[in-house]
């Protein structure tokens, strides 16, 4: 695809799209199938679906090490995972979570009639603002969920001083970090447990999983029976329990993904260090940048857009994307703050999530992402930014003439 030169060249103004089929954020990394039709062949062969079968006691053996935590639960996605971690620690009342989150981590609580609680985000590190969190508190709290959003680890020293001073459990959505570390440790073995998610569109995926990680024993046997219905042995009920149990089709794509997680991350990051190269150094653009430093499975590429900077508003930039197929995503406007059922109670003021979910937006990355793609929706973007002006004035043009008879452009 040749470069843009005129602005009737793009696409929202009538020229070619930049790409002839979608790019959407998320797209599955996939391992090598052959080595997965093998595993379900051999599912197959053994009649063992499900129920704690080889690949799903394999599997956590797999994340656990590679976690390097105690105990691994998988489980059929994250959300209920959240769910059984939170009834697991038994909380209650009131806890401290994040708002510019996927909403699951709020829904997780809010399911058993537990109350989020949304603190604002520092901007910096789109992550809970641990300085935010003492104010929030009550005789009700019980405790804090971090989120370690797009695989950055959470401020967990801060966090777990807080949790301690206060007697508050602590608790991890590790939903976008599995693979990644925070002071050289991997994400897994902090608080009193993590969830991961092994969703279709996550890092590494088992079409839908997720799982909790943890290192006390006891909070792990009460998860294994929650997440199976309390059976403690045959005919033997010692809990209220769910079904939470991952199935054995879905362990064997889990194994055969983490076959592939070096090279899923090598690609990864790859992709990140042309996006990185070319767009963190634009005027009105703040990159969200990974520290070298730690381990990361570089996932996610996302930016903040400063409308007072790029004249272009985020959400302008988004229609012109979409316009050359390159599905940018909003993660996570407008925070779950915004969202039903929280959007009707009185929530104090989150300046820092409002602005981040009004600016951010989150680029194509993963396996199937090329070096050329990211080159071209690079391009895509600087010539959007570098025309800011004469974009903006089509773009307006082109709204007014929308609905008026007649009218062409
Ligand atoms: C994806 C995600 C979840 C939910 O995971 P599922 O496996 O889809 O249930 C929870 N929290 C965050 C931050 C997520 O991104």
């Amino acid at each position: 695809m040749p470069n843009k030169s005129r602005i009737s060249d793009l696409a929202i103004f009538g020229g070619h799209p930049a790409f002839a089929d979608k790019l959407h954020v998320g797209r599955p990394n996939i391992g090598d199938r052959r080595a997965f039709a093998d595993r379900m062949d051999d599912i197959l062969d053994r009649r063992w679906l499900t129920n704690a079968g080889p690949f799903v006691q394999e599997f956590e053996s797999r994340v656990a090490e590679l976690a390097q935590v105690r105990h691994c639960i998988a489980m059929c996605n994250a959300t209920i995972a959240l769910e059984i971690a939170i009834r697991a620690l038994e909380l209650k009342g009131e806890v401290i979570v994040p708002s510019f989150t996927f909403v699951a981590t709020a829904h997780a609580l809010e399911w058993q009639g537990i109350t989020p609680v949304f603190c604002d985000i520092d901007p910096r590190t789109h992550n809970i603002d641990p300085a935010k969190i003492e104010g929030l508190i009550t005789e009700r709290t019980t405790a804090i969920i971090g989120v370690h959003l797009w695989g950055r680890a959470c401020n967990i020293e801060a966090l777990a001083r807080l949790a301690k001073r206060h007697s508050l459990r602590l608790l991890f959505d590790a939903a976008h970090a599995f693979g990644c570390s925070y002071s050289g440790e991997m994400v897994g073995g902090f608080g009193e447990a993590e969830v991961f998610s092994f969703h279709g569109t996550k890092f590494v995926n088992t079409f839908e999983g997720g799982a909790v990680v943890t290192n006390d024993d006891e909070l792990a046997e009460r998860v294994r029976l929650m997440k199976n219905f309390g059976f403690a042995g045959y005919d033997r009920v010692v809990y209220v329990g769910t079904n939470g149990k991952m199935s054995e089709l879905s362990a064997a794509m889990g194994l055969t993904n983490l076959e592939s997680l070096d090279k899923f991350v090598a690609i990864n990051r790859e992709n990140y260090r042309v996006y990185y190269q070319e767009l963190s150094n634009l005027k009105g653009i703040k990159f969200t940048s990974y520290d070298e430093g730690e381990r990361c499975n570089y996932q996610y590429i996302s930016l903040e857009i400063d409308e007072t900077q790029t004249g272009i508003s985020r959400d302008e930039l988004m229609e012109i994307l979409w316009a050359e197929n390159v599905l940018v995503r909003r993660y996570f406007y407008p925070g779950c703050h915004r969202m039903k059922p929280y959007a009707d109670r009185p929530i104090g003021p989150l300046p820092e999530t409002d602005r981040v979910a009004r600016s951010i937006l989150v680029l194509p990355n993963g396996t199937t992402v090329t070096l050329e793609d990211v080159r071209t929706i690079c391009n895509l973007i600087k010539f959007a930014l570098e025309n800011g002006e004469s974009v903006l004035s089509a773009l307006r043009r082109e709204k007014m003439t929308i609905g008026s008879p007649g009218a062409s452009v």
